[in-house]
Order: C-alpha cells, then structure tokens, then sequence
C-alpha cells in the first residue's frame, strides 16, 4: 500500500491534448479534476494541456475558461491563474491533415518548454466517429511522440453494438497497443464501486458468504430524475440498455460475481470480470421477452412525457427504462438472479447494490419473523454501505428488531476524490484496471445485442411508466414471480 501511495504522489511529467477542449465534458469534469492533481503536486511544473475543438479561441481565452471551471474551488483563488497558465489552445478540425502539423509543433514547443520528456495522453472528449481519424493523424503526423509514453483515453459511447464497437476498437488500435488504449467507464473509477473488491476480498466475514450457499438475490439499480435532456439525438440511437446497461451495470455485476483474482494486479483482476462476463446466462428471443421489461416515461409528476420532448419523434420505441433478470453462471454464483434496473424519470437519482441473503431454517427462532440480511452498496448519493442484520428487541422476552449497521468508510475526513480525477491519474500511471479492457466490452455488447435483437423482433412489449415513479408495474412483477421485491422502493 505504502508503494502505490508513494508512487502517486510523485510529481508527473505529461502533455494532454483534449479533443473536444471546448465541450462540457472537459469544463464540468475534465479541468476540474486536473485542478485537483494540480493541488496536490501530481502535476506541477513539468505539465501542459492542449484544449482542441473547432471553435477560434485563444490561449487566454481556453484559460478563462479553466478557471471558471474551477471557480468553486477555494484554491483556486491562489492557484488557479497558475494552474491555467499551463493550458494552451488550438482551433482544429478534426478532418483536416494540416491542423495536426500546427498541433505537432505545438506539442513539441511545450514539450520543450515545461519539460515533459515525450509523454503524451489524448483525451478524445467528443463524438467517437472521429476517434479513428484522430488515431490515424496522431501517428501520420508524429504527434505520437518515440520518447515518452503515448496514452490514449476515449469516452463512451464505445460503439452501439458488437460490430460497431469491433470496428471503432480496430480503428484506434490499429494505432495505439491494448496497453496504452484506455476506455473510460466512470462508474469505474467511482470509490464506492472500487470498494466493492475490498469488501469482497479483504474481509473473511464476506468472502465467506459471498456465493450461492448464502447469497438469495441481487439487485442493482442506477435510478436517474432528470428526462432525456439535451441528449435526445443520441438517446434516441442508443436507450436505456445500451446507454446504461452495456457499459455500468455489467462492469458492476463483473466486479461483484467475479472469482477472486490472484492478485491485485491489472492483468488478474481483467482476466476475472471477462470471466464473469463470458459466464452470463445467454436467454433465446422468448426468453428475453420474460426476464427483461422495457418501458418509456408518460407525463406524470408535472413533467412531460418522453414523446412530447423536444426532438423525440412521436412514434418513439427507445427505452427510458430497463430492468431485467441475469445470471452469471461461474461456480459461486449460478442460481442466483441478478435482478437491475436503470431509468430515467424514476423518483430520484441514486445508485445501489442490494445483495439480500437467504432466509434462515431454524427452529430457534420462527424463520418467518426474521428479517433477512442485506448488504447495500450506497453508491450515491450517500457512499455508504449498510447491512440490515436481526437484534434482540430491548426489554423482557425475546423478540427480534431489524437493525441497521452502518460501515464507516472514511474515518479520515479526507474529500473523496471524483472518479474523473482517479481514472486521469491511474492513466497517468499508466494503470488500467479501473477502465474497461475491449474483450470485457465485446462480451457486454454481445449479451446486450441478444436482448435488442429479441426486441427488435418483436420479443417484450414496451411498457409505459408515469415520471416520478419506480417504473412499470412489470418491473415488480419481474420479482414478484420469483417471491421476491425490489428492496429499495424509491424513497
Ligand atoms: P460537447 O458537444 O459539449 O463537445 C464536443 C466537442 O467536440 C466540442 O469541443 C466541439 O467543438 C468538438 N468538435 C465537434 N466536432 C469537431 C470537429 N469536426 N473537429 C474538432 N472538434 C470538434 O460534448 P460533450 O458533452 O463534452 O461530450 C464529449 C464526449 O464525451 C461524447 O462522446 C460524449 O458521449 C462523452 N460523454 C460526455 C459526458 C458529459 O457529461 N458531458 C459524459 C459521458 C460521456
């Protein structure tokens, strides 16, 4: 521990360029997660960013940017025209060959100038029908340095099915080797979903239970408020499953059914969740139609319907919602459902994992009064778990009360850091267990392209949910056949 503690505070040496520089990813998350490595010295001197997009701006302009950007942040006020002085910015079309010599000279001029010895990461913050061009210049036109390390991090969407994903991985690949190529998934580098591996592995208590002996059931559920927002072309491509689904729930389930890799290393750590992901139970078309439920948000709560947003066509099938029953058939967990769902316009935005335990046979007690345990993985919004146990109600007799305990997780008062700015820093490490490895990508698509392949031929009808609820009343009739509900019921 104390190794990798001291490698990370080391001060690193690197030149980012950002494709899409003047987009809101970069200023919600990108600049502000960079202050943060700036505050504490990862990055220091030796550093410089690159903002590229289309629009004319200029340096001072890309750098009042940054610190509006990081206006919140009370260091700002002594550091943030520093911090800032290191950005640097240039109008680029992506498509055009002669922007990326004006880039290279830039790049090696900074390079130059802070020091950098050659290492260089792309962030590709925009549309991924650019990433192949992009790759291509950056190796066409040097840009790709011989000297330091050559990074390459992309957002998602990473593709909207299997073929899709094949080709826009072949494109990048075809230039920047598996190592060096890291797909963002920021449910990754989120510290409770990180936390689920040293609740699992660090704990005897848990280990011991965490299988099919003790295990009844788990459910997952990624719960967003806000409609479709501004996103609505690409929403309409992609819905719930492959926005949702595809990418966070399956890296979720990978990390939570995964057997217990060798080491904490990247390449056993990976070679688990493919594992588990290759396990997922496969449904026929038939199948799909009973185990997933698809639906879309109607008015409800003082909001409008899915179909009466801004540039949502009228006859609309996309998914605002999904839930669904998986397995992931490896030795521990076979048997046991895996019951998710994600939406949007549901009661409230929230992320948690509920693994509920099997009921007790005894004779001790009447089984029927005890509650069962549950272990909740409160992702957000509070970060925090809690496990639902049975204790002796005070007083005369002997009666049972469920209680609930509580596992602190930061005793430190430190800040928890935001997943951009762990996920920047492991890819300044060069460290990629926290991003999604392209065979952890292609299983998910794979299974997830059998689902929309089952809808698409007419398998599952759509559902209709009213804002402000949990989702269609077959999300709990998904449960309910199987003598289940979900645990969290919105509230
Ligand atoms: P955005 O529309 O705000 O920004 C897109 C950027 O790309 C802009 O800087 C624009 O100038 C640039 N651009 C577009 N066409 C260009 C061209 N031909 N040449 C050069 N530059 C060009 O988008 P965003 O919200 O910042 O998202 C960027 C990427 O990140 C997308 O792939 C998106 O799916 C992904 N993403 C965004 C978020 C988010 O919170 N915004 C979250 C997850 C993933």
């Amino acid at each position: 521990m104390k190794v990798v503690l001291a490698i990370m505070e080391i001060e690193q040496k690197a030149l980012f360029i950002i494709f899409g520089g003047t987009g809101d990813l970069a200023k919600r998350k990108l600049y502000p997660s960079l202050f943060q490595l700036y505050k504490k010295g990862i990055l220091k001197d030796n550093f410089a960013i690159i903002g590229t997009a289309r629009r004319p701006w200029s340096d001072e302009h890309l750098q009042e940017v940054v610190k509006e950007a990081i206006e919140g942040d009370e260091a700002a006020v002594s550091l943030g025209a520093e911090f800032a002085s290191h950005f640097y910015y240039q109008s680029h079309n992506v498509n055009d060959t002669e922007h990326y010599v004006t880039l290279r000279k830039l790049a090696e001029k900074l390079d130059e100038k802070y020091q950098i010895e050659g290492n260089r990461l792309f962030y590709l913050a925009m549309s991924p029908r650019f990433f192949g061009t992009i790759a291509q210049h950056l190796k066409s036109q040097k840009i790709v340095t011989t000297k330091g390390y050559n990074r390459v991090i992309v957002e998602k969407p990473f593709g909207r099915d299997f073929e899709s994903a094949k080709d826009l991985n072949d494109s990048i690949s075809k230039y920047f080797p598996e190592e060096d190529f890291f797909r963002i998934d920021h449910y990754l580098g989120k510290e409770m979903i990180q936390n689920i591996m040293a609740l699992r592995f660090s704990n005897n208590l848990f280990r011991a239970v965490w299988n099919n002996r003790y295990i009844d059931n788990i459910q997952i559920t990624l719960s967003e408020a806000l409609g479709v927002e501004e996103r609505a072309g690409y929403y309409e491509t992609a819905g719930a499953l492959r926005d949702m689904v595809q990418n966070h729930i399956l890296q979720i389930i990978s990390l939570l059914t995964m057997n217990m890799p060798a080491s904490y290393s990247e390449s056993d750590i990976r070679r688990e969740k493919i594992y588990a992901l290759k396990s997922l139970k496969k449904y026929s078309a038939v199948k799909v139609a009973e185990n997933f439920v698809r639906a879309q948000y109607s008015a409800g709560d003082g909001q409008i319907g899915y179909l009466q947003e801004n540039e949502i066509a009228n006859d609309s099938t996309t998914e605002t919602f999904v839930a669904g029953k998986l397995f992931v058939n490896n030795e521990n967990f076979s048997g046991v459902p895996i019951y998710i769902r994600t939406g949007k316009r549901l009661t409230k935005k929230t992320t948690r994992i509920d693994i509920s335990f099997k009921e007790m046979e005894t004779s001790f007690f009447d089984s029927k009064k005890l509650g069962r345990n549950i272990l909740t993985i409160n992702v957000e919004p509070e970060g925090k778990v809690f496990l639902q146990t049975n204790i002796k109600k005070i007083g005369q007799g002997f009666d049972l009360v469920p209680s609930l305990m509580e596992l602190q997780l930061n005793n430190e008062n430190v800040v928890v850091p935001e997943a951009y700015e762990k996920l920047l820093l492991d890819a300044l490490l060069g460290d990629a267990t926290n991003f999604a490895h392209w065979e952890e990508v292609a299983y998910a698509w794979k299974f997830v392209d059998s689902i929309r392949k089952a809808w698409d031929d007419g398998n599952g009808n759509l559902a209709e949910y009213p804002c402000g609820s949990m989702g269609p009343r077959e999300s709990e009739e998904l449960l309910e056949r199987d003598g289940h509900q979900w645990v969290f019921d919105g509230e």
